[in-house]
This record gives C-alpha cells, structure tokens and sequence, in this order.
C-alpha cells in the first residue's frame, strides 16, 4: 500500500472530480449492489486529497413541502475534515444525513438536485442505500452503542455486512484504530454501555470503521462529551483522516476552527430555508472570510 499522505495544508475549495478508472470499477460495484466488506481497493494514494469524493448540484431538501435547504452546489474532497457549521436549524444535519441516505427513513423527506459520490448519484434507483450506508458510516451526537458487549459492537455488522475474515483481528484493528484499543482490551465481553460517554463515542467510531467504510460522517460527536473527551476524539479524527473522508456538523466553532480542513459556513433566510454562504480552507474561512454573514458569524455576532 502507498504511504497516505500526511500533508495537513489547505486545499483548493473546487477539486476535481475523480474520473479515474478505479472510481468506475466503484460506480459499478455499487450498482451491482455488492457488498464486498474488507475494502474495495479504495485505500488512499498521495494526491488524493485533491479530488472530490463528494460532487453536490442544485440540492434543496425538503420535509413535506417545507424546504429545509435550498440550491447547494459544492464539492467535498477526500481524505479531509470538512466542517458543516451556521446557526442552529439552519439545515446543517439534514444536509449531511443526505450524505448517505439517512433520511430515506424520514417519510416526508425528499431533495431536487443531487448528491454525487465517486461520480454516482446516490440517489439513483439501482444504488441500494445499505451498500451506502456501509460505504459512507455514521456517528450520532449521543454515543449510541448497542447494549450488548464491546467485543459484539464491533463484529455485529460486519457479520451482516457479510465478513468471512478474523473476527479477533477485526475487533482489535477496528478498536485500535478508533484509539480505545488500550483502554478495553481486558473487557471485551463486558458491555459497550458500562463505558465513560467518550469511550462509548471511539466505541462507535470502531464499530462504523469495522465495515470499512469509504466517509465517516459525524453528527456533532462531541456535544454531549467533556472536553478532555472532546480533545480524543478531535485528534482521533486527524488519525482517521489518513484513511477516511470526515463530514463533521459541529456547533462548536472553536471544534470547526481546530479540528478541520475545510469549512462550509451555512445560514437561513426569511423562509427558514438554509443555504451554504461560503465554502473553503478552514484558516480562511476563519480568518479571512469573503462574505460578511461569515464574519459576522465566526466573530459571535450573530447566530
Ligand atoms: P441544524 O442541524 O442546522 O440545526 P436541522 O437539519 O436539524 O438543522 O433542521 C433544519 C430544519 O429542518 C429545521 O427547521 C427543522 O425543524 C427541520 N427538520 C429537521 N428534521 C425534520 C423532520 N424529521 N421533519 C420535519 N422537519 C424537520
């Protein structure tokens, strides 16, 4: 495997599409519906920060006829923490539970435009949602384990998602690489739920790593964490970076500012409907911003 780069300097908000042949062996498999758990060759290479993994077009999501979000167009890069912040119900958690279909279990919801991932609109009728939900994982905002044992949180889907290899090995890389590792490898068989709230959120982390998904998208992972917890997972998420894509919906701008590459600054009109301000480097973005509602956001005057 080619070393993944660590290079932590911004990148161009507009990145290129990935039109590699290896993005279209992806676009097939996925269409295929199968499920190939232990990696579909899509380990990273250097330079691939620089491509998008992630293409969004004219996107507005609604609820019933309520437009919760309006025309967003931007590109999401691969192997980045890109931060989703504004106000709160400005849309910034519908937007990322677009990102893998999440909201398919909301009856009411539906979008215009699209959401292109490897160049595949998820969307589309022969793309099957559970491929997509193993491909791009999820972390809530309350840490979630299953009530059972911490050894089980992390074979449980991966023995759905169809995993033949060793399930030993798999429990002790998954936990390894979500930085828990240490702390629970002499209490497997005890359950995931006995653990502090900041374990229990790695815990989460290892067991989405576990099916070997492509994105990690994180719904405000830390809101009901202390700060030291906070800090764990903020630098577990550079770890991870190497390997995964992150989304991250935080409303925590110091947690934007610190822990991501890029930031998407999102707001609300008149109609509560949301819709992206600016996009780009995170030093920028906080920085230097281009648009006024952006300064005024990031230096606490509003929202
Ligand atoms: P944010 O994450 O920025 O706080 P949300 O995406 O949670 O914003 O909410 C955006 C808007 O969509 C809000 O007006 C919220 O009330 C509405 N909304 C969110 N979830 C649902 C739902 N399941 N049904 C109807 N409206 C919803």
């Amino acid at each position: 495997m080619t070393e993944p780069t660590t290079d932590r300097g911004p990148v161009a908000a507009d990145v290129k599409a990935d039109s590699s042949k290896e993005a279209g062996q992806r676009v097939e498999s996925m269409q295929k519906m199968k499920v190939d758990v232990g990696g579909g060759g899509e380990r990273r290479n250097p330079g691939d920060e620089t491509k998008a993994l992630f293409e969004v077009e004219d996107l507005s999501c609604y609820y019933g006829d309520f437009r919760a979000v309006r025309d967003v167009s931007m590109t999401v890069p691969m192997n980045r923490i890109t931060a989703f912040i504004g106000p709160s119900g400005c849309g910034k958690s519908t937007l990322l539970r677009w990102f893998n279909r999440m909201n398919d279990l909301v009856p009411s919801a539906h979008i215009t435009g699209s959401i292109k991932y490897h160049g595949v609109d998820l969307n589309d009728d022969r793309v099957d949602a559970v491929e997509v939900r193993r491909r791009i994982g999820m972390v809530f905002q309350k840490p979630n384990p299953f009530p059972k044992s911490i050894r089980e949180n992390i074979t449980f889907g991966a023995r759905i998602a169809g995993y033949k290899g060793n399930m030993d090995e798999l429990v002790e890389k998954s936990l390894r690489r979500a930085a828990i590792w240490d702390e629970v490898k002499d209490k497997l068989n005890q359950p995931g739920t006995a653990l502090s709230g900041g374990q229990q959120q790695r815990l989460c982390i290892a067991r989405a790593i576990a099916v070997e998904p492509d994105v990690i998208l994180m719904d405000e992972p830390c809101s009901a964490l202390d700060p030291v917890a906070t800090l764990k997972i903020e630098e577990l998420m550079f770890e991870l970076r190497d390997e995964y894509t992150i989304l991250i919906v935080t409303h925590n701008m110091q947690q934007a500012a610190r822990a991501s590459d890029e930031t998407v600054f999102m707001t609300m009109g008149e109609d509560r409907a949301g819709y992206l301000v600016e996009k780009g480097p995170t030093t920028e973005i906080f920085t230097n911003p281009k648009h006024q509602l952006t300064e005024d956001y990031v230096s606490g005057r509003f929202g």
